[in-house]
């Protein structure tokens, strides 16, 4: 079945801070679950944002979060909220086909995203609201589809113009509902820093701002909850879906150097390409790309290696090339236009095996239900849907994480 990284949850540090009152009783805590997508594992040390170093100071955080394969957004953040593996959720990718379901799913259709078909598992707003708890969700990839029958009681279609600060306040809107209205479990997701990640890298001074810009939003967050008097019932539960790598012009991989473009349906391109051959010759295109490039590995869907997890699954194309960190799928089409100065080649990426570094992510677990002071190894983003249940004291639904790896970072 799927990979386990072997990963022992060491606590390598425990800085001992001593809380003044006990912990409330888990049926007063509230998780606010916040996504900083494309925050890279050592933004925080490089950039020092105050607000998360706070937060990370007074409860726990992992030297990296290793997500799913691809590391891509829907996939992971799907992941974090179900603690299922791709191929038992099913968004195994960002574009996909499904054999059944016609049409392609795509972040940018809403109707896609609204069609509960793609989506499996029992997202944590689901298993909270079944157990009598209400739910919301600013934004989170799966929050639109009504999946099993059931949706969060509050939710917003996805609109990235929306500003982060009514984003904030939106979210605190909510947490200023009557006790029994009020949400136990709550999404935020600021999209920022993957896009100063992607245009710039993630070097770049501009994602340096955008980090800090996202840590200003959580600090007016943490604000307003204290301000509400909730800071001694919200755990805060900050991650991103992975990294990112830098990329360059120089590190190019050109389809049209293969195969004529036009040929295939190409569902994916970067860096994990996904495609199928129009004319239904898939061993023609296989050994089209095979060994062609030194930095692309291709594969038939059957023959994809067991660490993905994804061998033969029904939701990939026939055939996936998948690039080395650092290098770039694309066409010639594509980079004509940054010839033309029409636009920027991007600066990063991400997508990559989520076995890289570089595609590790962000997670702080700081409030009254946390232990304070600690500082895990790198574990996989499956275990977080148990954590969240335990700290709002629900019954987890079955997933794929392990209780065990998580269980220390309760109080
Ligand atoms: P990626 O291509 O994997 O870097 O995806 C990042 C992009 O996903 C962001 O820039 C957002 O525009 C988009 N995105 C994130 N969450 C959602 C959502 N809930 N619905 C639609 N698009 C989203
Ligand atoms: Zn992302
Ligand atoms: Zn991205």
């Amino acid at each position: 079945m799927f990979r386990r990284i072997a990963l022992g949850l060491l606590v390598v540090l425990t800085a001992i801070g001593c809380r003044p009152a006990p912990a409330p009783p888990a049926d007063q805590a509230i998780v606010i679950l916040i996504s900083i997508d494309g925050w890279r594992w050592d933004y925080l040390e490089r950039f020092a944002p105050p607000t998360l170093s706070r937060l990370a100071a007074e409860g726990g955080r992992a030297e990296g979060l290793i997500p799913q394969f691809p590391s891509k957004t829907f996939p992971n953040h799907y992941t974090l909220v179900t603690g299922l593996t791709l191929a038992h959720h099913g968004i195994v990718s960002n574009n996909m086909r499904d054999p059944v379901i016609p049409g392609r799913y795509s972040m940018s259709n809403r109707d896609v995203l609204a069609d509960p078909r793609w989506w499996g598992g029992d997202p944590i707003w689901n298993t909270a609201e079944r157990q009598g708890k209400v739910a919301a969700a600013m934004f989170w990839p799966g929050s639109e589809a009504r999946i099993g029958g059931r949706q969060a009681t509050h939710w917003r279609a996805f609109d990235d113009d929306l500003p982060n600060s009514a984003r904030v306040n939106q979210l605190l809107e909510w947490l200023k509902l009557p006790e029994g209205k009020r949400p136990a479990f709550l999404t935020l997701y600021f999209s920022d820093l993957d896009n100063a990640g992607h245009d710039f890298g993630p070097d770049a001074e501009q994602t340096r701002i955008a980090a800090l810009s996202v840590d200003r939003s959580v600090g007016d967050l943490v604000k307003g909850v204290a301000a509400a008097g909730l800071t001694d019932r919200v755990n805060y539960v900050i991650v991103s879906d992975h990294g990112m790598a830098a990329l360059s012009r120089d590190r190019m991989i050109v389809v049209d150097d293969y195969l004529d473009p036009a040929t295939a349906d190409i569902v994916d391109w970067a860096p994990v390409l996904a495609l199928a051959p129009k004319d239904g010759d898939v061993e023609k295109m296989y050994a089209a790309l095979k060994d062609k490039h030194p930095h692309l590995q291709v594969y038939r869907r059957d023959e994809l290696p067991a660490v993905y997890g994804l061998a033969g699954h029904p939701r990939l194309s026939p055939i996936i090339g998948i690039a080395d960190e650092g290098w770039f799928i694309t066409s010639r089409t594509e980079t004509g236009r940054w010839d033309r100065h029409e636009r920027d080649a991007p600066g990063g990426t991400h997508g990559y095996d989520a076995r890289t570094k570089s595609m590790q992510g962000l997670f702080i677990a700081s409030g009254p239900r946390l232990q304070r002071g600690l500082i895990f190894k790198p574990f996989e983003n499956i275990h977080v849907y148990n954590l969240m249940c335990a700290v709002i004291g629900i019954q987890p639904s079955q997933n794929d994480g392990d209780f065990a790896v998580v269980k220390d970072m309760l109080r």
